[in-house]
């Protein structure tokens, strides 16, 4: 331990960890400090008998983030992403296998859903040119109204897979939708060849050798600040020891409200700012069942794909992806080649979920729940996986109440906050000396990719504090 650092990082999702190595490289000395055993936040895996080993996160990202990982951790860890190229939808308006980018969804439009080409162009083009600076008060809804008014069937094609990976909604700015979009849209989806498991693993050994300190079981209690500057944090280790880091500035990778409101305190800041802040939304939660089958059932995957959206409902519906009677999931499916040397399929169904509907149950009520939510995973896909009953080994569910429980997100968010929270989380250090953000906020800012990239801005911003 030093005695001052330059920079304290609170959490090690992905924005904190690429946060810290970009300082640390840069000749920073940097403290990061994690609550959690294990390192990566919402990117992450767990063990189970056997040898099983499940995927939290690692359903898709968008093809930037070969890109991200060379620039910002090495080639080594680029050189794991490989492409997820079977992207399937079953739906009671459509049934259609993908590749997922732009040439390909051009295809699909028009031939599938008779769209004019120059229609297509035209919106490929609008949603590409969004950006941070737009009109946010046009929203996806307006804009899909714009390109293709009275066709649910398109804007559930070009909605569910954004509304999955970042909860975002017609409600919610267009931008938001179409900066997404169009990231997937430049060379379809991609996965870390190997498991999430190897990518922190190589993550972790890039921090060392940048010379990061980590000290994990960290729970950061208090960020101390004096005199409008922060000054260090209180932090308990998992023996119950109270232990103090001092530094010159804080980023902070936990959730953003829970920052301001449990790690600072709203006494340090304008009543403005917090006004605004209590005002940020979080974003929804989400369920997930793990499904490990017995070594050597193979899965079709000319049959299943790699990505599943699989829906009953006759529209795609914003609020009913929530309802805890489920209607819609993403079933992601793992096979032996994405951890080369295994000889086992997983499947991880995922379903956006509100909070609300999994807190304050009783713990029978609960655990009975959680049953039945795996019980009619397994049923739905049973039509998509034949002799699956036979073949299952281990089977697990995940609530919004598991999230919030092992990453401290508020109400369990998955993807932290809506777009407001985007700029409260840039205006942080404008409130205190030294005290910055990075993590999932605003839509974009959220996902693998987003939470990569929003690290690297805010270590750029600490840099030039540490600087000047
Ligand atoms: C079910 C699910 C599926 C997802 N699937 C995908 C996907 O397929 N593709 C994709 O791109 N994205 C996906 N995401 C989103 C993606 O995982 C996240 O957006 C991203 O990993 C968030 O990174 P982050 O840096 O914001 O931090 P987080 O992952 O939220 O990590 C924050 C860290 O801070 C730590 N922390 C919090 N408070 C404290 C404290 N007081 N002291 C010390 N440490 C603290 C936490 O323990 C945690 O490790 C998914 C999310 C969920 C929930």
């Amino acid at each position: 331990m030093k005695e001052i650092y330059d920079v304290i990082v609170i959490g090690s999702g992905l924005a904190g960890m690429t946060a810290a190595n970009i300082l640390g490289r840069s000749g920073h000395s940097v403290l990061l400090l994690e609550r959690h055993y294990q390192l990566g936040g919402l990117a992450t895996s767990f063990l189970r008998p056997h040898g099983i080993i499940f995927d939290v996160s690692l359903h898709g990202f968008p093809f930037g983030m070969i890109k991200s990982c060379r620039r910002y951790w090495n080639q080594e860890i680029a050189d794991h992403i490989v492409q997820l190229r079977k992207i399937r939808f079953d739906n009671p308006q459509f049934q259609l296998e993908t590749t997922f980018d732009r040439d390909d969804f051009t295809r699909i439009l028009i031939e599938q859903f008779g769209v004019e080409r120059e229609t297509v162009i035209a919106f490929f083009n609008k949603a590409r040119s969004m950006s941070h600076y737009d009109d946010q008060t046009l929203t996806a809804r307006d804009l899909f109204n714009e390109f293709f008014p009275n066709r649910l069937d398109i804007v559930r094609l070009l909605m569910e897979p954004i509304t999955y990976a970042n909860g975002s909604t017609l409600d919610d700015p267009a931008l938001t939708y179409g900066i997404v979009f169009s990231n997937f849209m430049s060379k379809g989806v991609y996965t870390f060849q190997g498991g999430t498991d190897l990518l922190i693993n190589m993550m972790t050994k890039e921090l060392e050798k940048n010379g990061v300190d980590i000290i994990k079981n960290a729970q950061v209690e208090k960020i101390v600040v004096k005199n409008g500057n922060v000054s260090g944090v209180n932090y308990r280790k998992n023996n119950g020891n109270e232990l103090h880091a001092a530094a010159k500035t804080i980023l902070s990778n936990a959730n953003l409200k829970g920052t301001i409101f449990n790690l600072i305190g709203k006494d340090f800041f304008d009543k403005s700012f917090i006004e605004q802040a209590e005002n940020v939304r979080l974003n929804n939660s989400s369920t997930q069942v793990y499904i490990a089958v017995k070594e050597g059932f193979l899965i079709d995957e000319n049959q299943c794909g790699d990505l599943l959206f699989t829906s009953t409902a006759p529209i795609f519906d914003s609020e009913k992806l929530l309802d805890k009677n489920i209607t819609s999931r993403t079933f992601s499916f793992y096979y032996p080649k994405t951890r080369p040397g295994s000889e086992r399929c997983y499947v991880v169904a995922s379903t956006n979920a509100n909070y609300a509907d999994w807190d304050n149950l009783t713990k029978t009520d609960y655990k009975n729940q959680k049953q039945k939510l795996i019980e009619q995973t397994i049923n739905h896909l049973k039509k998509y996986v034949p002799n699956l009953d036979q073949n299952i080994e281990w089977t697990e569910a995940a609530t919004p109440k598991t999230f919030e429980r092992y990453t401290e997100h508020l109400a369990g968010a998955s993807f932290g906050t809506k777009y407001e929270g985007l700029a409260i989380s840039r205006n942080l250090s404008k409130q205190i000396n030294g005290l910055f953000h990075a993590g999932s906020v605003g839509i974009i800012m959220s996902g693998w990719l987003g939470a990569v990239n929003y690290g690297v801005i805010a270590a750029n911003d600490v840099d030039a504090f540490l600087t000047n």
